[in-house]
């Protein structure tokens, strides 16, 4: 079976430091960890930017401003409705449990199940906040991450919890933040849901589904 840290070990030679999460806060993490569900980080930037003009673009402010005056500013990222009541709920939580200082003070599967109480937070969203805005050693295993890691044979689990699970077994902590962001780089350009592109592949030669592809 493959080895999960060879995999990150290929995957960073090839591709490079993917300096995710984009933020220059960890409160900006938790706002885009809502902000990105559902829909592509392109979209996020704009409401992003929109939400740094406002003032907006912190827990409190964004605690403090009722759902329907947010949402319009949230756009472009999407089922923003929705979202901006997400916002708010998560950032009353947030701020209630310290902040993302508090929530990197807590143990981890305590600070996880306290996210997951939220509304709006699943386990995707609350990974999010607690490896990249509080240094969790956990593993957001989204849909790219599930899909390369199990093509390659480099987990056996196909669930979210199975694959977070034995990722975080298998990695050094302070690498699972890049590990996801690698997997994500390349899940979205070349191990597409259909039709991936193999022969461009910079882990070809390690992946189990290629090597169980007929030769052109
Ligand atoms: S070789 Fe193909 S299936 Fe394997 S990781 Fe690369 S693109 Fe995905």
């Amino acid at each position: 079976m493959l080895r999960a840290l060879t995999l990150y070990d290929a995957l960073l030679a090839a591709l490079g430091p993917q300096g995710w999460w984009p933020a220059e806060t960890a409160e900006e993490v938790v706002i885009g960890a809502v902000l990105t569900q559902a829909v592509s980080w392109r979209n996020v930037e704009r409401a992003i930017a929109t939400l740094r003009e406002a003032g907006l673009l912190a827990l409190a402010p964004l605690a403090a401003r009722p759902p329907e005056a947010v949402a319009p500013l949230i756009r472009p990222a999407g089922y923003f409705n929705a979202k901006a009541r997400k916002l708010r709920a998560v950032a009353e939580a947030v701020l209630a449990l310290g902040g993302p200082p508090g929530l990197a003070a807590m143990p981890l599967a305590e600070a996880r199940a306290r996210l997951l109480t939220v509304y709006g937070v699943g386990p995707e969203t609350a990974d999010a906040i607690l490896n990249y805005a509080a240094g969790h050693a956990t593993f957001v295993a989204d849909a790219y991450a599930r899909r390369v890691l199990g093509r390659t044979g480099a987990v056996a689990a196909t669930t979210y919890e199975g694959v977070r699970a034995e990722v975080v077994a298998a990695m050094p902590g302070e690498l699972l933040g890049e590990f996801h962001a690698l997997l994500v780089a390349l899940g979205k350009d070349i191990c597409r849901p259909r039709a991936p592109r193999c022969g461009a592949c910079p882990v070809n030669a390690l992946c189990s589904y290629s090597a169980q592809q007929e030769p052109l």
